[in-house]
């Protein structure tokens, strides 16, 4: 029944998405002697591709400095430095683009394929693969791996066959000379890992948007500001934020999302925010500013409500913002009443109450200590023969195709290290 050709391989890579088929076409390409095997236990590789950025592929990130690009991971900066000296954004554009697959970059620098359509992208991998002699196995989930006695990992793999009137599975074993764990967050995979020895530290989600309940942006979904600072905890993030059904999303509430990841999951997504609607705007300015408005002449009979004092804040939301202040004319609020909105425009308090999901981009933060890696070749410092690339590493990055880059920068460095002459041939 089993329709494999060969159960012994030289490099298994498990896992058929960005960061397995990127290694495996490395691998392949560089040495084409080498036998290289995908296992994937889903029924189609590369899912995620495409289904990403909306169904565009946000490829990269037009940012072209390591030193820059490693700001945009809240974990795994520091580790992927090297990394993106060897593999960045502009190798990934070429990559492509030597491929026929031209990208294009966005004015918020996010890059997708000119076709708007991730399609491009996982054709090009899946042609490259092929024509670089890659197996791909689907339905082939990776059920056990041991290390041989003196070299290799013996695997057992269940394969479905999924066959009109039929539905059978079989597990089968199989062995490579290395093997590449690609599983992204896959909880089952990350077990096996650990059971080599390897620290996991546990799968949360990164990059989701707030619930929050308040009648002060009650009934303003759509509405947004150009820029905000929130704060939770010790974590800061700034941008746009965008008002929704359901509470607050937008760049800056995803950054802080992704930075704040662990502590929010530790707080069971229940936590205070503190939103600054005026960006940078410090609480004595925006007094002073409040206090010219009040004092200027023409102003003195104009309802507070409806003539705000910053334009950068849509009406609406002032309008909201304001209402503790009733229906005055700016002539007639009290000093403490200008404190306090001062406040609430640079300070306001609101609380956090679950998490809502991001539908274009979603990663889970958590996964293999990178200290336990060898970012130059990716290979475990743990068991030999061993390495991994993609989202099974505790990296993850913000959205604007920093996740998938560090997929393509993985892959690539692990293709280039299986490529190497295999263990004891
Ligand atoms: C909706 C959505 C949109 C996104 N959009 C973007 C975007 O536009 N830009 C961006 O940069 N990032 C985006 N991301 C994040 C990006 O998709 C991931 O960071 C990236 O796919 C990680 O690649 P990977 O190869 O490491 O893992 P994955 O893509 O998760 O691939 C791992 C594969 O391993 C397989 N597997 C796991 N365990 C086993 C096993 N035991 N045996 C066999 N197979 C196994 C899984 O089935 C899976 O196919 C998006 C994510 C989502 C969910």
């Amino acid at each position: 029944m089993s329709n494999f050709i060969t159960t012994k391989w030289d490099v298994i890579i498990i896992g058929g998405g960005a960061a397995g088929f990127f290694a495996a076409i490395r691998c392949a390409e560089l040495n084409p002697n080498l036998r290289v095997l995908i296992l994937e236990k889903a029924s189609q590789t590369l899912g995620k591709v495409l289904i990403s950025g909306g169904g565009r592929c946000n490829v990269t990130h037009a940012c072209f400095e390591p030193a820059k690009l490693i700001t945009h991971y809240p974990r795994g900066g520091n580790e992927l430095r090297g990394a993106f000296s060897r593999f960045q954004p502009k190798d990934t554009v070429e990559w492509f683009e030597s491929r026929a697959i031209k990208l294009k970059a966005e004015s918020d620098g996010r890059m997708f394929p000119v076709t708007d359509d991730s399609n491009t992208i996982v054709n090009c991998l899946h042609d490259s693969a092929k024509k670089a002699g890659v197996r791909v196995e689907l339905g082939a989930s990776v059920l056990s791996v041991e290390k041989g006695l003196k070299s290799g990992f013996k695997l057992e793999v269940r394969k479905a066959r999924v066959e009109p009137g039929r539905n059978e599975a079989q597990v089968i074993p199989l062995q490579a000379k290395k093997l590449l764990f690609a599983t992204g967050g896959d909880r089952k995979s990350l077990e096996i890992i650990q059971s080599f020895g390897h620290t996991i530290s546990s799968p949360v989600p990164s990059l989701f948007t707030f619930n929050i309940k308040d009648k002060r942006i009650n009934g303003l979904a759509g509405v947004s500001v150009e820029d905000a600072a929130l704060k939770m905890d010790s974590i800061s993030a700034r941008g746009p934020l965008l008002i929704t059904h359901w509470g607050m999303s937008g760049p800056a509430v995803l950054r802080l999302s992704a930075w704040g990841a662990r502590i929010l999951f530790d707080k069971k997504y229940a936590s205070p925010l503190t939103v600054n609607w005026l960006g940078d705007y410090r609480l004595d300015t925006t007094l002073e500013i409040l206090q010219r408005n009040k004092d200027w002449h023409e102003n003195a009979r104009k309802k507070i409500a409806t003539n705000s004092a910053f334009s950068q804040i849509p009406i609406r939301l002032w309008k909201q913002l304001t209402e503790f202040i009733g229906d005055k004319n700016w002539g007639d609020v009290s000093k403490a009443e200008l404190r306090k909105l001062a406040e609430e425009l640079t300070a306001g308090e609101f609380k956090i109450q679950g998490k809502g999901q991001f539908k274009e981009e979603f990663v889970t933060c958590g996964g293999v200590n990178l200290k336990e890696v060898d970012f130059k070749t990716m290979q475990s410092r743990v068991v030999d023969g061993l390495f991994f690339a993609g989202e099974v590493l505790n990296i993850d990055g913000l959205t604007g195709g920093f996740n998938f880059q560090s997929a393509w920068t993985t892959g690539w460095l692990a293709g280039n290290a299986l490529s190497a002459d295999v263990l004891n041939g």
